[in-house]
């Protein structure tokens, strides 16, 4: 079996990528088995150089890593340079913990205690296809430097960055089968890694609803699971920011990715007695993003990854059974390419499914709010809680709606969501543990205490 990859901007076939079967997926599995013992063995400092050694060769191979996303995933130029210098910042940061990778020594009587990070073994890490090249990092980085195999399946569609890191770790000389890249059906290989004994831990990132199969499968075998899942993060602009600077910000903070990022701020709140001002400011910067040929970089927003992807959007704005008002758009090109432009909606209520619902591209609702109070339960009244904003002059009322918005990552006057040095991670039906920051690499541990008697 193989799967024939498409250029998202041109509709163009790339290349063809055999998908593993089942076979193949054990045989990866136990290659791996076998491999960790001797990477866990190793001095923790060799196995930091090796993986500062992963990061070099990474940053020799930024370009093509880019120009590689750029055709498969439709990724602008920028974006894609940006991802895969971010596997390299990521194995980079990761590199010093195994050799701080601390247990504690614990006062008792009679002895001496003390506690151990012990690797899990092997460790599954699932990629979707939006942000192929970090997600895949974030999981394989820090579970590689406390002392896991990792075996790792890309997203169908998507999988030659991931290939080609899965190459560039031997050639960084990474002890063969330590890393795997195991290109194949979620429904073959990513679920093998959850049924198969050998593997210790799940490292998931994707929708909600293949998450819960995978909590529920991990359920057999008590696995250990991190869940990276959906979000419908809200935007909230109080009348007292500089709505200028926020309406400029606020494309972006959605279109990114033409949309396909589980931090983008679909909804945004905006304070009753702001809105036209914002609204206002808000078209032209919306009609003023660049949606063209992402290989060139003046690009903003390329295509989106499929065409079914095109189609599930398009339906929460064109074929829905219930009438969505739109109150602007940007530009998209015509042609091959499964573009779809930049587009506002007002919804009629917090009932409809624009407002509820992932759609996963470039639609965003806007809301009014009249107060503090209504702006943090609108943000709460969502199964999600990714990430979010708040835009406000006020520190006292950013301090109390941060703590107030239940979800994992918020910014103040900002939209970043991701930096590897600091946690990462969705409250509720966003997900599950944390991945990035100081503590990552303790999630791919088992803490053992050891008594050692001195009476
Ligand atoms: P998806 O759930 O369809 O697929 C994700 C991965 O899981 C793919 O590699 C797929 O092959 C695999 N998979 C599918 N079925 C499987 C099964 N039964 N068992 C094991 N693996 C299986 O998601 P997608 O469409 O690729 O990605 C989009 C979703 O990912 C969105 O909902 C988005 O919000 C979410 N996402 C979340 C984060 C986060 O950090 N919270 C980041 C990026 C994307």
């Amino acid at each position: 079996m193989s799967t024939t990859l498409i250029n998202p901007a041109t509709e163009e076939a790339i290349t063809t990528v055999p998908q593993a079967d089942l076979e193949q997926t054990d045989a990866a599995i136990a290659a791996a088995a076998a491999a960790q013992e001797k990477w866990a063995a190793l001095a923790p400092a060799d196995r930091g150089r090796l993986l500062r050694r992963f990061a070099e060769v990474v940053d020799g191979h930024i370009d093509d890593l880019a120009r590689l996303e750029v055709a498969n995933a439709g990724h602008t130029i920028g974006n894609a340079t940006w991802e895969a210098g971010n596997v390299r910042d990521v194995l980079m940061y990761y590199s010093a913990a195994p050799e701080r990778l601390f247990g504690r020594q614990i006062p008792v009587a009679g002895g001496l205690d003390v506690t151990f990070k012990e690797p899990l073994g092997v460790v599954g890490v699932i990629v979707p296809w939006n942000f192929p090249m970090p997600i895949a990092g974030w999981g394989f980085a820090p579970a590689l430097a406390a002392g896991n195999a990792v075996v790792l399946k890309p997203a169908e569609v998507t999988p030659l960055t991931a290939i080609r890191l899965g190459e560039l770790a031997l050639e960084a000389g990474l002890p063969e089968h330590v890393f795997t890249v195991i290109p194949g059906k979620g429904s073959v290989v990513g679920e093998r890694f959850v049924t198969h004994p050998g593997v210790g831990k799940v490292c998931f990132t994707g929708s909600t609803a293949v998450g819960q199969g995978i909590m529920r499968g991990a359920a057999d075998q008590i696995k250990r699971i991190t869940l990276e899942l959906g979000g419908k993060s809200a935007n909230i602009v109080f009348a007292d920011a500089d709505i200028e600077a926020a309406a400029a910000a606020a494309p972006m903070a959605v279109f990114d990715n033409a949309g396909q990022d589980c931090c983008a701020r679909s909804r945004i709140l905006v304070e009753a007695s702001a809105y036209d001002r914002f609204m206002s400011a808000f078209e032209e910067a919306v009609k003023g993003v660049v949606v063209a040929d992402p290989s060139e970089s003046a690009t903003q927003m390329g295509p989106l990854v499929t065409k079914g992807q095109r189609d599930s959007v398009r339906s929460f704005v064109e074929d829905a059974d219930e009438e969505v008002d739109v109150a602007f758009r940007g530009s998209a090109p015509d042609g091959a390419g499964w573009w779809y432009p930049p587009t506002v909606v007002m919804p009629r209520s917090t009932r409809d499914r624009v407002w509820h619902e992932e759609v996963f591209g470039p639609v965003v609702a806007v809301l009014p709010f009249a107060d503090e109070a209504e702006a943090i339960a609108m943000a709460n009244d969502t199964i999600y809680g990714l990430s979010g904003s708040i835009y406000t002059r006020d520190v006292g009322r950013a301090i109390r709606v941060s703590r107030g918005v239940q979800a994992g990552n918020l910014s103040v006057n900002s939209h970043s969501s991701v930096r590897y040095s600091t946690p990462f991670g969705g409250f509720k039906a966003s997900g599950l543990g944390r991945e990035l920051g100081p503590d990552a690499p303790d999630s791919f541990t088992e803490v053992k205490n050891v008594f050692i008697a001195t009476d």
